[in-house]
């Protein structure tokens, strides 16, 4: 009997089949060094996520009819594999991805073939625009207002930290459309897109002392006229029930990018470890480093287990919202613990910019904030907990 390989006994065929031609396209592509470049020179790898959407390998979560393969299964393995070759680009995919899962989900006929043909091809990028100045993990206080005026809504309002906000062409904005109520019963999802009047980008932030190859945009929308109904995703004041699917999805996708974004941190922490020699040996001879790579290996392998449970869970109609918690929060975690070693194995060397190790540590760090601060992750994973204890003493 044929010896199957472990990648065989956690992913069906064609999805190996899809994570090895990605690999091999990716190799071919050079997207490491590329990464290295604009690590070095700080540019955005436009034209880079152009050519992987040439090559038909953006949104295989669509459904067939839209070229995808129907399964967000597909979406993570894109994204782990885009965050262990060039982080950047696994950047400029994550809102992207996020945007079109959601327009797949929620989108009508006419929106979606609209849409997702273009982001599909990589021809446009897309952006989540949520969090505003004075609404941060509190979603529900967004301030952001659309007001309707016979067959067009009004968007007015600020938006802080968008990933891609500045590059994107089709944005998922977040407004109230129903100040009398409680924000949950009266907020809507936009499509905006970035060429509509009033549509202004303030500025881009330097995040951790510079991120290379991406943009944090701070976004102002001054009376922009969208028209009706047709922009709007999921029906009038049905905005918080999209966004908190749109999250779940957004933290597993992210989480399944910080496992890939830890992988090559991990493999330079075990060569470097077994070349570098101190006292006459090699410094994984010493448990102090050799343990630090046992328990980096465990976290991350434990984060990835979580990450696809969680997609299979929602490629079969769970909401799985605990469970997508729980791998951001797995995942962000593992890749600061994966981070923090490799640049104390390196040691002086792991602080230079000789090796991506200082960089990787400040994108762990950075992990723990976006898609919901990890504070905020416990918070919904003891509230679903509690959830089910619900009547009995404490719950
Ligand atoms: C790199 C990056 C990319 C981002 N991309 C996007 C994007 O594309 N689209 C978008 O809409 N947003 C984006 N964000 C925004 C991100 O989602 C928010 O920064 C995040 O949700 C936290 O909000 P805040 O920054 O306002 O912090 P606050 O909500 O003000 O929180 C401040 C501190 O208080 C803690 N805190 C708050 N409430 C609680 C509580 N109930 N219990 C315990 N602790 C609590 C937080 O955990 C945090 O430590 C991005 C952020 C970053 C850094």
């Amino acid at each position: 009997m044929k010896m199957q390989n472990k990648e065989e006994i956690l992913f069906s065929a064609a999805e190996n089949e899809f994570r090895e031609s990605l690999r091999a396209f990716l190799e071919g592509l050079d997207a490491k060094k590329i990464e290295r470049e604009i690590y070095e020179r700080d540019f955005y790898p436009r034209e880079l996520y152009g050519k992987l959407g040439d090559a038909g390998f953006l949104a295989p979560v669509l459904p067939v009819e839209y070229g995808g393969m129907g399964k967000l299964v597909y979406e993570a393995i894109l994204a782990e594999e885009l965050g262990a070759a060039c982080v950047p680009l696994a950047w400029i995919h994550s809102t992207s991805s996020y945007a079109y899962a959601t327009i797949a989900r929620y989108g009508n006929e006419e929106q979606k073939g609209k849409y997702l043909p273009a982001l599909k091809s990589g021809a446009k990028i897309g952006a989540i625009a949520i969090t505003e100045p004075e609404a941060g993990s509190d979603v529900m206080r967004i301030k952001t207002s659309a007001e309707r005026k016979g067959d067009e809504y009004l968007i007015c309002g600020e938006k802080r930290n968008i990933t891609n906000g500045s590059r994107a062409d089709v944005l998922l904005v977040w407004a109230i459309t129903n100040p009398e109520v409680d924000p949950g019963s009266g907020m809507s999802v936009f499509i905006v897109e970035s060429d509509t009047k009033g549509f202004e980008v303030e500025r881009d932030f330097k995040l951790l002392g510079g991120f290379p190859g991406t943009v944090n945009s701070y976004l102002r929308f001054d009376a922009v006229r969208i028209h009706g109904k047709n922009m709007m995703l999921g029906g009038e004041n049905e905005g918080a029930r999209v966004m908190f699917d749109e999250l779940s999805i957004e933290r597993v996708l992210y989480a399944a990018m910080l496992v890939g974004e830890a992988r090559p941190i991990l493999e330079l922490a075990v060569e470097y470890s077994m070349d570098r020699e101190q006292f006459g040996t090699a410094i994984s001879r010493f448990e102090g480093i050799s343990f630090k790579i046992a328990d980096m290996v465990t976290k991350l392998e434990a984060a990835k287990l979580m990450v696809y449970h969680t997609v299979r869970l929602i490629d079969a109609g769970f909401e799985a919202e605990q469970e997508s918690a729980m791998a951001k929060l797995l995942a962000s975690e593992a890749f600061y613990e994966v981070a923090h070693n490799t640049v104390q194995i390196l040691g002086g060397r792991g602080l230079t910019d000789e090796y991506p190790a200082e960089w990787a540590f400040r994108m762990a760090r950075l992990s723990m904030i976006p898609a919901g601060t990890n504070e905020i992750m416990r918070f919904i994973v003891q509230r679903e907990v509690y959830k089910g204890y619900k009547g009995k003493k404490g719950g």
